[in-house]
């Protein structure tokens, strides 16, 4: 965040007022001293989702959101910190400095180039299959004879690229696109013989991609009769586009599959549109056979939950299926689909309905017993061959699996399935390379961090509420006392902040953190704090004590461990220095 001043930051949180701002999106009711209304970040019937106006931040019981003014544009607009405080300052009339380096603001201005001229060519294309003109009717009565109803194309923005050489060349140059950036965007392609371009897509129907934040980012474009040479032409790489970047439709699904918590990966444009179309809304076209890493952390913003749906043909069927490893390591919970009749998406539809797609949807397949009904039928079962090859193909992905209980789970179905024994399974399990490690370490970690030490977060609530009681207990406690791992680093946040800003408040705390787990932390003890009628300073001296006394508790434990091990080593002179050390603790309790 690097590149918008602080001043700017502060401005903003200072003037977008946090009710005002939620208000915009949901409708708040006044409950006591906070608001009210059912979270938008998870489903529910009554509302937990509460914005506290004094403190400026708001907080949900029931999924742990939260956060300041900033971060809930974020959350619910799905944008990074830059662009929610572009949105916000603008809508207070702040004017945020560019301080962009000078390369920077070069490939900005040529992205920017690409996207306009993206958006002009988009607009081009679609008004021509609007008004039907330049055998754009041909164009309609093939999306028509496929299905497609025009509020869809609208909704889509499908278009159609005249017969032709110069159609959109002409177009671009009445807009001021120069022929260099047109090359840039990947909308005309240089002639081979001679000079100049030409167009790029000529005489199909054109189906625009749009990125998350609907920017029009590049094209595909569909031959109208069956057998042409290419069915499909796309837009080149460009600087605003890589392939498997960006996922079809998304930007039209993104809430449902929120809302839904699971997606319907399909791989074509009709595949997407067909089911959407007839309300299936939580479904993204890949544009391609298996997810890219992108692909899924994009998705991984909206949902954990992806079922994965695929045209029926077997052709490399075992090598989409090791794509999807990669879910399991990125942690996705993956689902799969193979449509009754090898069908695809579209004609499945258009066939059986929509209800009876749901369906297949609902009964998905784990990503393990698809995988082990493809191997089944691909090697016999009965052999010890067959038994090895599906044991191995099944083991590779298993390896996958974070969890040491989902790991072994999977191994003893698998002993089932094979009828061989769960230990020659985990013996060959641990000969594959890079399986697990570390596993107990993290378990370490996590029951540390659950051992809440009540009086440390207790303070740090007292702190967030009293703000005039930074500088005391600031003169009071060292960091050093502070042991829980997620209130030492906030507290020492706020000694840093209190001493350089002076108008330090929680809403600007948030704002330090880009941690997810902390912000929401910090909302949640903020929203859950209940002083009103206790003693403030006698709870603050109270809980100093403890904290202090703790900590003492912690040293003098590492202290017999030491002197244990020095007994143990008899190292005389270490040990006479611990003792020394033992006793001034034990006075100071
Ligand atoms: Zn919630």
């Amino acid at each position: 965040m690097g590149l918008i001043p602080d001043e700017i930051i502060s401005q903003v949180l200072d003037r977008c007022d946090i009710v005002e701002t939620i208000s915009e999106y949901l409708s708040l009711k006044k409950a006591g001293r906070n608001f009210k209304a059912c979270c938008p970040f998870h489903h529910e019937k009554t509302p937990s989702f509460v914005v506290n106006r004094d403190k400026q931040i708001f907080h949900c019981f029931g999924c742990g959101a939260g956060g300041n003014v900033i971060s809930f544009v974020m959350q619910h607009d799905r944008i990074d910190f830059p662009t929610a405080l572009r949105q916000l300052a603008q809508r207070a009339g702040i004017i945020i400095p560019e301080t962009h380096s000078e390369a920077g603001s070069k490939t900005k201005s040529i992205r920017e180039t690409v996207f306009k001229s993206n958006e002009l060519a988009a607009d081009f294309f679609h008004n021509i299959l609007l008004t039907g003109d330049k055998g754009a009717d041909q164009a309609k009565e093939y999306l028509k004879k496929r299905g497609v109803r025009l509020e869809t194309a609208q909704k889509l923005k499908i278009g159609f690229a005249p017969d032709g050489w110069e159609n959109l060349i002409s177009f671009l140059r009445s807009k001021e696109i120069s022929l260099l950036e047109m090359e840039k965007s990947g909308l005309v392609v240089s002639k081979e013989r001679g000079e100049g371009f030409y167009d790029r897509f000529r005489n199909r129907v054109i189906f625009p991609i749009f990125d998350i934040r609907c920017r029009c980012v590049g094209f595909g474009a569909r031959a109208m009769e069956e057998n042409a040479t290419a069915k499909y032409i796309n837009s080149p790489e460009t600087p605003v586009y890589v392939k498997g970047e960006h996922l079809y439709g998304f930007y039209l699904s993104k809430n449902a599959v929120a809302k839904e918590d699971y997606v319907v990966v399909v791989e074509g444009y009709m595949d997407f549109l067909t089911p959407f179309q007839e309300g299936f809304e939580n479904i993204v076209a890949s544009l391609g056979t298996a997810l890219t890493t992108e692909q899924i952390r994009l998705i991984r913003r909206y949902t954990e939950n992806i079922v994965m749906l695929f045209d029926g043909d077997d052709a490399g069927e075992l090598a989409m299926l090791r794509s999807l490893d990669l879910l399991i390591e990125e942690g996705i919970n993956v689902k799969v689909v193979s449509l009754e009749g090898k069908k695809d998406p579209d004609s499945f539809v258009r066939e059986f309905g929509i209800e009876k797609f749901r369906e297949q949807v609902l009964c998905a397949d784990t990503l393990f017993d698809y995988k082990m009904n493809v191997l089944s039928r691909r090697y016999d079962k009965q052999t010890v061959e067959g038994k090895a090859r599906i044991s191995a193909e099944m083991l590779s992905t298993i390896q996958k699996f974070k969890n040491e209980v989902i790991k072994q789970e999977y191994v003893k179905k698998l002993a089932q399935r094979l009828g061989v024994s769960q230990n020659a399974l985990l013996i060959e399990l641990g000969k594959i390379k890079g399986s697990s490690s570390g596993e107990i370490e993290v378990v370490k970690k996590k029951a540390q961090k659950e051992s809440i030490r009540g009086a440390e977060r207790n303070l740090l609530r007292l702190l967030l509420e009293q703000e005039h009681m930074i500088p005391s207990v600031l003169a009071e406690v060292e960091i050093d006392d502070f042991q829980d791992d997620q209130v030492r680093p906030i507290i020492e946040q706020i000694f840093d902040l209190s001493k350089t800003q002076k108008d330090f408040n929680v809403a600007k705390l948030v704002h330090f953190f880009d941690d997810q787990e902390t912000t929401h932390f910090i909302s949640g003890l903020m929203a859950s704090s209940d002083f009103e009628s206790a003693d403030k300073e006698v709870l603050k001296k109270d809980y100093i004590n403890r904290i202090k006394n703790d900590r003492v508790k912690t040293q003098r434990k590492d202290l017999c461990f030491q002197i244990q091990q020095a007994e143990a080593d008899g190292d005389h002179q270490r040990l006479e220095e611990l003792k020394r050390v033992f006793n001034q603790l034990m006075k100071r309790s």
